[in-house]
């Protein structure tokens, strides 16, 4: 058997004729190129199984871009046969937008969703819950902080949604008191092919009283933020660097970056939703652009939150210039306020973020645990180990799936672990 049965999410049309099969797939959609079968997985990620391999099952042609009919064998044994080679074929997985390998995790793909700072549920123990169902980006900011983007090689996840869904709802039983929920993904989460149906799954849970989303509105249309509308708890935080086309596209790292939808986005948004603009402001790119902004935003007729950002340095991001030092931001800031007469500066009190219950660890800081390799790391040369139902980032570890290994733990905060290979 090679490797654990994908559960798919099929709505098998079940066919009289005992020797035939239909199969459905909402989130798979395929396409014959010559002699090999496209797979695209939740409209971003494609793997592909040569026709040759698919003949084995049995006789076989698309009926449309989500079915394949196969005849010559009955339903359960197509399905199985189909599940154990799109198994396999998820090991070539890649994000179409980059060329990057890609994991996906599903219920049964034996990688839990907590562990990992980049994929899956971080819980940091207050009442803002963080999930991250994908990695991906269609833009290639100047400042990114996680180096996210079109020019990113790193190893991408994404989430099967029920996976994300249940998992988040079992750890919301656990805290026990009303969150937030924070899609706060590393890259654009729009991009995810389940994010309608994500927010709808959240907008029903009682304990979540906040959606939040940060995205950079650029796949957003009227259309969808007519539908987003109806999700109550929805709260957008849009990015919004410069008014001056040529600057956005420098900030935005892309040449065709359109300056004049995202400006269409937010005031639609804003009139329909609650939104927060959140420009970066990085010295000698786009400091003479946030009176822009504001001055912009002053003049709608609704208007979003303000929140103006310092652009800072990290380890992992793009980092293209120095830091505004923090007394003359703020001093920048209050002067801003008095003369647009708008609040620019908010707190944790705003948000109303509180403490919750910590969640147990199952192992912490210097213990050595036994773990079993599952897939690459995000950044490449590492892997992920999972024991106890957390997952390990190991760097400097050559990838062989299920292989044991033995971890030394680095780092246990917040329930996100890395070690490294004794
Ligand atoms: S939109 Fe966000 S994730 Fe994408 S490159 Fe820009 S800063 Fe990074």
């Amino acid at each position: 058997m090679a490797g654990p049965l994908i559960v798919l999410d099929p709505i098998f049309k079940i066919y009289k004729t005992k020797y035939m099969a239909i199969l459905t797939f909402e989130t798979l959609s395929f396409q014959q190129i010559g002699d090999v079968l496209k797979i695209t997985l939740l409209k971003l990620y494609t793997t592909e199984i040569l026709c040759s391999e698919m003949d084995r099952i049995s006789p076989w042609k698309l009926i449309d871009a989500h079915t394949i009919e196969f005849t010559k064998i009955d339903q359960e044994k197509a399905e199985i046969k189909f599940s154990h080679m799109f198994s396999k074929a998820l090991d070539s997985l890649k994000t179409s937008l980059t060329g990057n390998k890609a994991t996906y995790l599903h219920r049964n793909s034996g990688i839990p969703l907590f562990g990992n700072v980049a994929f899956g549920i971080v819980y940091r123990e207050s009442s803002i819950i963080e999930i991250k169902p994908m990695n991906g980006c269609n833009l290639d900011c100047v400042y990114c902080s996680i180096s996210e983007g079109l020019s990113s090689r790193k190893n991408d996840f994404v989430v099967e949604k029920d996976y994300m869904v249940s998992e988040l709802f079992t750890l919301l039983e656990f805290v026990g008191e009303p969150v937030e929920i924070h899609i706060g993904v590393q890259g654009e989460p729009f991009l995810y092919g389940d994010i309608e149906g994500l927010i709808t799954d959240l907008q029903a849970h009682p304990m979540i009283h906040t959606i939040s989303i940060d995205t950079n509105g650029t796949m957003l249309s009227k259309a969808m933020i007519d539908r987003l509308a109806l999700c109550t708890k929805l709260q957008l935080n849009l990015s919004l660097d410069a008014i001056d086309p040529d600057i956005a596209k420098k900030m935005a790292g892309i040449t065709n970056y359109n300056i004049k939808h995202v400006l269409e986005v937010i005031s639609y948004a804003s009139a329909r939703l609650n939104v927060i603009v959140a420009p970066v402001m990085v010295k000698k790119y786009n400091e003479a652009e946030m009176e822009k902004v504001i001055a912009w935003i002053a003049g709608l007729e609704v208007q979003p939150k303000l929140g103006i950002q310092n652009f800072l340095r990290y380890k992992t991001g793009r980092n293209p210039a120095q830091e505004i030092p923090w007394d003359k931001f703020y001093k920048l800031i209050e002067g801003w306020e008095t003369k647009y007469k708008i609040k620019l500066r908010w707190s944790k009190d705003d948000f109303k973020i509180r403490e919750t219950k910590k969640l147990p660890k199952p192992f912490k800081k210097a213990d050595v645990v036994n773990a079993i390799v599952k897939s690459v790391d995000r950044f490449p040369g590492g892997v992920i180990a999972v024991a106890q139902g957390r997952t390990i980032s190991i760097p400097d570890v050559e990838f062989r799936r299920d292989m044991p290994i033995k971890v030394k733990i680095a780092r246990d905060k917040h329930n996100i672990f890395v070690g490294s290979k004794v």
